[in-house]
């Protein structure tokens, strides 16, 4: 029985003007929740009532430790649910619960830090270089705007929200159209811990009207967004004519390099866990494993026997490592993919179909796949696939390689597993990403900046520096001259 939800809009709790749609549960396709799309007269109501409420002195006029307060109350408020949101964004895009309770505790674990930043952030008093005092102060950039996809909703929600909220913004949260609930849960949260009406507002929705509305609103002064490259190219674009800045957190093809000096049963478990767990859903999947050729063969044999002991089913329950894919139509893209890697060449070692069976008949599932004998120029092994599909490359020469990894339009992460510290410090160094693991894969902290170079991203998240990204800077100079200044004597 689908549930009919409401959003938090320009400090109200209504239904957005738009069409009526259905959210489904992706292990059998049953229906979720109900909701109106918003519409672009939705988004400028939201971000007028962001506009006047941020002015207001119930938010303007709090001190940052105030703010603070409202901030530790979301992550309470956030814990004090979890269980409940965890099954929530369970049934909204069928991720596993293990891993659905993971992203709530971070989720809280981000308005927890990004509390004490506020409340601890420092301006500047800068050195002066004549008879005057200098500081800079940061000051919010105004309403901004987030747009979320639907792989780790809750997660990628909370990393926008939270930095804005501390640094005095008002924000319009878009989140992905099938994945609407976490952002209204967030809001619901939000405003019970005291967030002034307004402040934070959730247009569900098509990235074609509400997202775009919201990305071009003269009001809107950001753009946070996490997605698809080309989706954000579009955005920066539009940035571009109104001389806004972005952050673009964009898709990944990251290769993860195994040598030969490497724990294998330390790389067979990151990888797996690169690739597999979030059902490759993952901007971060490590798609491309780089093997070296003395440990191919016995890396690739326990590799596959640990593909094959994945427990893939039902996300309900604990013990599930990978459940369904978002959708049939994803599920219909990776079809696409796994055909385009036979016809390069690739030989399919390992998966390559839907699971048999009535527990997956209904659901969007598919197994985890790996595929060898595709050079890293296949189109396999250069387009985001976004789904479970690893591809095995063996590798000889580490120049070679540092060239065949750095051969993507990608640049967002990558791993490395070797005994070796000098060779994970030079290889590390040479790789084009913006996050790499050494001997670990996939692990995140909220205190660590993350983002991508080359087509992967503008701009970085987390870190207490997070804050700035929403801030304008404002320097003062303070003359302490007792004469009047000498040029127009
Ligand atoms: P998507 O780009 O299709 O959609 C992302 C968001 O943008 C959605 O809310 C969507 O409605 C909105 N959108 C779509 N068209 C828009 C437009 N014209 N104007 C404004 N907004 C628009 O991506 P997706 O399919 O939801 O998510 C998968 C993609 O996200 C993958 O490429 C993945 O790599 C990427 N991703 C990146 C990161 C990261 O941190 N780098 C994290 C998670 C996902």
């Amino acid at each position: 029985m689908s549930e009919s939800i409401q959003t938090l809009l320009g400090g109200q709790w209504r239904d957005a003007s738009g069409p009526r749609y259905q959210t489904q549960y992706p292990h059998d396709g049953s229906p979720v929740a109900s909701l109106h799309a918003a519409t672009a007269a939705d988004v400028d109501e939201a971000v007028q009532a962001a506009e006047r409420a941020r002015k207001l002195p119930s938010w303007a006029g709090l001190k940052r430790h105030e703010r603070a307060a409202i901030l530790y109350r979301i992550a309470e408020g956030i814990r004090s649910r979890a269980e409940d949101l965890a099954q929530l964004q369970r049934l909204d895009n069928g991720k596993p619960v293990g891993e659905t309770r993971m992203l709530v505790a971070s989720a809280a674990g981000t308005f927890q830090f990004f509390a004490a930043a506020c409340e601890t952030w420092e301006d500047e008093l800068t050195p002066p270089r004549g008879d005057y005092l200098t500081m800079s102060v940061h000051e919010p950039l105004g309403v901004v705007g987030a747009i979320t996809p639907w792989n780790s909703p809750i997660a990628s929600e909370a990393q926008k929200i939270a930095p804005a909220l501390a640094a005095g913004c008002a924000i319009v949260v878009k989140p992905a159209e099938i994945t609407p609930r976490m952002a209204i849960e967030l809001a619901r949260i939000a405003h019970q811990a005291g967030l002034p009406d307004g402040i934070l507002s959730i247009v569900p929705g098509k990235g074609s009207i509400a997202g775009d509305a919201l990305v071009r609103h003269p009001l809107i002064k950001r753009i946070a967004f996490t997605g698809g490259t080309e989706v954000g190219r579009g955005i920066a674009r539009l940035a571009a004519d109104k001389l806004m800045p972005v952050s673009l957190e964009l898709g990944g093809k990251s290769p993860t390099i195994v040598c030969a000096d490497a724990d294998l049963e330390h790389a067979v478990m990151g990888v797996l866990f690169g690739i597999f767990s979030s059902s490759g859903e993952s901007c971060i999947a490590g798609s491309r494993a780089f093997v070296h050729e003395s440990v191919y063969q016995a890396f690739r044999e326990r590799l596959l026997e640990g593909v094959r002991a994945l427990r893939v089913g039902d996300p309900s329950l604990s013990s599930t490592q990978m459940g369904p894919l978002v959708s049939r139509s994803h599920r219909d893209t990776i079809e696409r993919f796994v055909e385009l890697g036979r016809s390069e060449g690739g030989v399919l070692l390992t998966g390559g179909a839907r699971p048999a069976g009535p527990a997956y008949e209904h659901g969007s599932y598919y197994l985890p796949t790996v595929f060898e004998g595709l050079s890293n120029q296949a189109r396999m092994c250069q387009e985001e696939i976004f789904g479970p599909v690893l591809a095995l490359i063996p590798w000889r020469d580490e120049a070679d390689l540092i060239a065949q990894c750095n051969d993507s339009v990608y640049g967002l992460a990558s791993g490395i597993w070797t005994r070796d510290y000098k060779a994970a410090w030079r290889i590390g160094r040479a790789l084009e990403t913006g996050t790499v693991w050494i001997n670990t894969y996939k692990l995140f902290s909220i205190s660590t900046p993350f983002g991508g170079v080359k087509q992967s991203g503008v701009g970085r998240e987390k870190g207490r520096r997070g804050i700035l990204e929403y801030c304008a800077q404002k320097s003062f100079y303070w003359g302490l001259n007792e004469a009047p200044l000498p040029w127009a004597r």
